[in-house]
């Protein structure tokens, strides 16, 4: 067992880190008011090479694999979780292609994603379908060459900046087995944003409502060439990424227990400063257990997706890493405003930011409530073991 980061994980963190101080950190407030896609982060992420940890070199990528990138994420999502959830999509979206696309998809589409020539999102929510996904209604029928495209995808992280879409759609029948995974291209005929959300958090990044109505699809667009293989890959995506969700997580907190820190060095009341005080303390040592806590889970989870260990029997894993990570931030959130009292509360500071980015961790990508389904199966079933 070995705990230490090795020299290109040492190096992909300090680049992050530097970035996150220099380009991310000064406009991170700008960034939420304003609910603007930040292209300077996008850029000095596509500067450093950032965008292709997630797609293997034999596809254009750096293939530097999740750790590096939940190491990324992490120094970013201190100062801004929207950044994190940048990195985040430079997996999400186009995993689903390393994992089921043909050679001639992934040689198409991953070099240019990998070098943030063009960008990508993830569509499989519905309108009436988030967490039961496996019964989604956007359907795709054949129709010679192309399959023809109809329905809706909500909440779309990045969507109003995509170029192509990964679309999880319904080509045979009811349930999982019926749902096939295509590349849409974003800007053809027929595929409409129809609005964007007015979040709480995360505003730095927009969530795109796309409609497709008629779209032409090129059956050649179909991942793997194979009907019904999308939800498969859809949850092996996923899986696969949930130590990325933990590690905005832990960014977020560090970034918030160490703002709250300094100023409770500064901060007077009855005659001593607020670190002083031994409730105090005690809440900050109560932050950095957690903290810990989740960096272990988040960097374990990581590492066994690295191994190729996210299928069925390690899912639980995962979940675990992804729903501890994403708690723990809200309550290190929760705490680090209630540290700077009413400063806390106001705009002034990042906290009361950090506390409304932090809310969306527990649901996007698995809800707190799914992973506990996940890990609960996992325990009934005898896959998880403690006796
Ligand atoms: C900011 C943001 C960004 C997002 N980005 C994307 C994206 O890029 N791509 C994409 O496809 N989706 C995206 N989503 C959607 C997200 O993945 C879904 O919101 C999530 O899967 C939950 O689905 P839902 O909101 O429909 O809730 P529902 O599934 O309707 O659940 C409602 C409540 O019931 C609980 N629940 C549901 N099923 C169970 C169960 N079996 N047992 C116990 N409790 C249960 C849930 O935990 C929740 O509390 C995003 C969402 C947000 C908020």
């Amino acid at each position: 067992m070995d705990f230490e980061l090795n020299e290109e994980h040492r190096m992909i963190k300090e680049t992050a880190r530097r970035i996150a101080r220099d380009v991310i950190a000064p406009r991170a407030k700008e960034a939420d008011q304003t609910g603007e896609y930040p292209h300077d982060f996008f850029d000095a992420f596509k500067q450093a090479g950032l965008l292709g940890m997630a797609v293997p070199e034999s596809m254009g990528g750096t293939g530097n694999g999740i750790l590096p990138i939940c190491l990324a994420i992490e120094e970013v999502a201190k100062y801004e979780c929207g950044a994190g959830l940048i990195l985040v999509l430079s997996g999400l979206p186009n995993k689903p292609l390393v994992l089921g696309g043909n050679a001639a998809q992934q040689q198409k589409w991953l070099p240019d994603v990998a070098n943030g020539v063009t960008k990508s999102a993830f569509c499989l929510t519905e309108p009436d379908h988030g967490s039961d996904a496996a019964n989604l209604e956007t359907r795709a029928v054949r129709d010679g060459d192309d399959y023809i495209l109809n329905g809706n995808k909500v909440y779309i992280s990045g969507g109003t900046v995509a170029d192509w879409l990964t679309v999880f759609a319904r080509t045979g029948g009811p349930g999982a087995k019926g749902i096939s995974a295509f590349v849409v291209d974003a800007h053809s005929p027929g595929v409409n944003i129809d609005r964007t959300d007015d979040k709480m958090g995360v505003r730095s990044v927009p969530t795109a409502h796309f409609s497709f109505s008629d779209v032409r699809v090129p059956a050649e667009n179909l991942l793997g060439g194979v009907e019904g293989q999308g939800f498969n890959t859809a949850m092996l995506t996923l899986n696969s990424m949930r130590p990325t969700v933990g590690a905005r997580g832990v960014g977020l907190a560090e970034g918030a227990a160490s703002y709250a820190l300094e100023w409770a060095r500064e901060r007077k009341a009855f005659g001593n400063a607020v670190i002083d005080f031994e409730a105090i303390q005690f809440m900050f040592a109560d932050m950095a257990i957690q903290i810990e806590a989740a960096r272990n889970l988040v960097y374990k989870a990581a590492w066994l997706v690295d191994q190729g260990k996210y299928t069925r029997e390690y899912a639980h894993n995962l979940s675990i890493a992804k729903a501890y990570a994403t708690e723990m931030a809200n309550k290190v959130a929760f705490d680090a405003l209630q540290v700077l009292g009413a400063q806390g509360y106001m705009k002034d500071h990042p906290l009361e930011r950090h506390y409304r980015d932090a809310r969306q961790l527990m649901i996007v990508e698995g809800s707190s409530q799914v992973q506990r389904v996940v890990i609960s199966r996992a325990m009934i079933d005898r896959v998880l073991v403690y006796g």
